[in-house]
């Protein structure tokens, strides 16, 4: 049977592709860094309806994301594309590669 990834995977995983196009990113030259984060964002997608950024510590979630401060692309990646996660990252950075875009298969290892 073909295994799908879930619409909140899919969803972040286009956006992920079309922002790194978009502001001249790159995803890490490990890519299961890549897959780890796009898995978080989708996570809080699926259970709180925005894509919170996977890689903080929280005390309450919810207010977090009507904030919005931390919901990707964050104010610091929007503002001085900073992102400390490493999704996108500089091509000047040492940990980047050359990808803009993911293998569908990386995302399905960690079965969400
Ligand atoms: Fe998204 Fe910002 Fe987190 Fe990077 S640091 S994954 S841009 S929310």
């Amino acid at each position: 049977m073909e295994t799908k990834l879930s619409s909140s995977l899919q969803a972040m995983r286009m956006f992920s592709e079309t922002y790194a196009k978009k502001t001249n990113t790159f995803f890490c030259s490990d890519p299961s860094i890549t897959a780890v984060v796009i898995e978080g964002l989708a996570k809080h997608k699926e259970e709180y309806g925005a894509p919170l950024c996977p890689c903080r510590h929280y005390d309450d979630k919810e207010a977090e994301v009507s904030s919005a401060y931390w919901n990707c692309p964050c104010v610091p990646m929007r503002e001085r594309k900073e992102c400390h996660c490493m999704l996108f990252l500089n091509p000047e950075n040492e940990f980047a590669g050359g990808e803009q875009t993911i293998e569908e298969k990386l995302l399905l290892q960690n079965n969400l």
